[in-house]
């Protein structure tokens, strides 16, 4: 027997309708990389994405064609993602921190049509658009006003004369809601990346299970301020799940320090935010140096990396933010667990409760997860046993796009790539990614937590831990610190600090004090590059 109700395709383009619907006059604020604040509605946005999707008609854009967008978080990249997904088209977001031959490569993958760009990004279209022969024309997102007369690119279009040139009557159309959405390429830290083709049902899948309140928690009374990029996993759904709950927009633009967003933050009410930790660095910094509160500022979600417990702490006991750990990965959408107590954690003490939250947390329903041995066999959740964490759900990645890295699926789960432990309420942790842990005589040692130590250390703004050769034991930790400004802190001292925190053979052989770590496109530390430049170093 079939159920009665109807059928209704999940589409993209339904979230942007509702959202001018029921939440019209809410709005959007952006921080132009022009310069100056711009602000408009769901009602106006909704009306700019319909004269898009007409320019894209009239250039002939069938279902499943690419667009490419290279831009910061702003109205018009949002007007893109409606525009170009909406048509039955797919939405590549380009990541603009990699380097100009990756982007070549990865247009040429995609076989992008389109690209769409902000002005900043110029002197990289300048760099690729000879190499990107499936391009038919390079759309700079401004007006005539910023238009350059002579940038040297034959098939150049500007984005404020397409949406003047176009009608705001248009239809979305309807397909299968199975049908590609958006792309998004790993970072690729070894070998080429690789795609990871959303659909139009796993995205409105993971923005309904990512706007619940133990995940993102996000509601139209919300003003919401992504400084996770567009172009990071479509900063992690919030583009889909602030216009699906009404929630006010705030974008930064291209200004991501911590001056620049302490202004958005304040001017614009902002109550919830999302980013990695590395960007939360800069905040901080320059709200403790000039004795700043938050007036509105009340959650933030921190992911992409361990998040250190001592930032949390500072965001929670000093500024009154409360802040959720949440992981994930591109092939998931990106978002798997979040970290939010239950009732009965209230009973416990303060350093307890802390424990828990510096977890990455519990699955968001339609996730399920594993840990496995390397044989593939089940782990128990203990909370201590570890092993390599297995995914699964309707959100996340099947195979990657045109089948490249084969049939990644084992037994039907991804393999993540993490290692990780759950506990008997299912909370897990991350213990390491399998590339970063160290092996030593056997045994593994986690670098997050050594990390974790260290940057609670007063003196230390930044901590990066990995394995150096070592003839007895294979690999043994080595500390590389980032200082804070003015600070000082001898090696052993720092040392000495790990006693009793740490058990005793997981302790660093050596701390380096260098001037800052290198940074991966998408803000995270880039470890391959430390060992790299660290392989020859000698233990003492
Ligand atoms: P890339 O793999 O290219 O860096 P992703 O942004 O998809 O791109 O990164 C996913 C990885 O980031 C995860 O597999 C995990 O190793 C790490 N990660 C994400 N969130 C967290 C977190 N909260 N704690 C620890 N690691 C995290």
């Amino acid at each position: 027997l079939m159920g009665q109700m109807m059928h209704k395709p999940l589409l993209i383009s339904s979230i942007i309708q509702h959202a001018d619907r029921y939440f019209g006059k809410n709005e959007i604020v952006s921080r132009r990389v022009e310069g100056d604040i711009h602000r408009y509605n769901y009602t106006e946005c909704h009306r700019r994405a319909k004269k898009l999707a007409n320019a894209f008609a009239g250039f002939g854009i069938q279902i499943g064609d690419r667009i490419a967008t290279l831009a910061w978080n702003g109205y018009r990249h949002l007007e893109a993602y409606y525009a170009v997904s909406g048509s039955g088209a797919v939405l590549h977001t380009i990541n603009p921190r990699l380097h100009p031959e990756q982007i070549s490569y990865i247009v040429n993958h995609a076989e992008d049509q389109y690209l769409l760009f902000d002005i900043t990004f110029l002197p990289i279209i300048q760099a690729i658009a000879t190499h990107c022969p499936t391009v038919k024309a390079f759309i700079m997102m401004c007006g005539r006003d910023h238009f350059p007369a002579d940038s040297g690119i034959p098939n150049l279009l500007c984005y404020e004369d397409l949406i003047e040139g176009n009608s705001d009557q248009f239809i979305w159309p309807e397909f299968d809601e199975n049908s590609a959405s958006s792309l998004c390429y790993t970072s690729g830290t070894t070998g080429h990346p690789k795609g990871a083709l959303y659909s139009h049902r796993s995205t409105i899948l993971h923005s309904y299970a990512s706007a619940m309140p133990d995940g993102l928690n996000v509601s139209a009374r919300d003003s919401v301020l992504p400084v996770v990029p567009m172009f990071h996993v479509n900063a992690w759904g919030l583009p889909y799940s602030a216009p699906l709950t009404g929630a006010k927009l705030v974008f930064p633009g291209p200004h991501l320090d911590g001056k620049s967003l302490y202004e958005l933050f304040e001017q614009e009410q902002v109550t919830f935010s999302a980013g990695v930790p590395t960007v939360w660095l800069g905040l901080l910094t320059y709200v403790g140096q000039n004795n700043l509160k938050f007036s509105s500022f009340r959650r933030t979600v921190i992911g992409g990396s361990a998040c250190p417990p001592a930032m949390m702490r500072t965001f929670r006991h000093t500024y009154n933010v409360e802040v959720v750990h949440a992981w994930g990965m591109t092939e998931m959408s990106p978002l798997g667990t979040a970290c939010t107590l239950l009732s009965r954690h209230n009973a416990l003490s303060e350093e307890d409760r802390e424990k828990i939250l510096t977890k990455q947390g519990h699955v968001l329903y339609g996730v399920d997860m594993k840990i496995v041995d390397d044989s593939g066999k089940e782990l128990p959740w203990d909370g201590t046993t570890y092993g390599n964490l297995l995914v699964k759900g309707p959100w996340i990645i099947s195979s990657y796009f045109k089948g490249e890295g084969g049939d990644v699926l084992e037994d039907g789960w991804f393999p993540t790539g993490d290692v990780a432990t759950i506990d008997a309420d299912g909370y897990m942790q991350i213990t390491d990614r399998s590339k970063d842990v160290i092996k030593s005589g056997g045994e593994w040692i986690g670098t997050i937590d050594l990390e974790n130590v260290a940057v609670s250390h007063p003196a230390v703004l930044q901590a990066a831990c990995i394995g150096i050769y070592h003839p007895k034991w294979d690999e043994r930790p080595l500390l590389l610190i980032v200082k804070k400004q003015g600070a000082e802190v001898t090696k052993e001292e720092l040392l000495h600090f790990f006693e009793g925190k740490v058990a005793k053979w997981w302790l660093p052989d050596d701390v380096v004090f260098i001037d800052a770590l290198p940074l991966g496109a998408t803000g995270k530390i880039l470890k391959n590059k430390l060992r790299e430049q660290f392989k020859e170093h000698k233990l003492p």
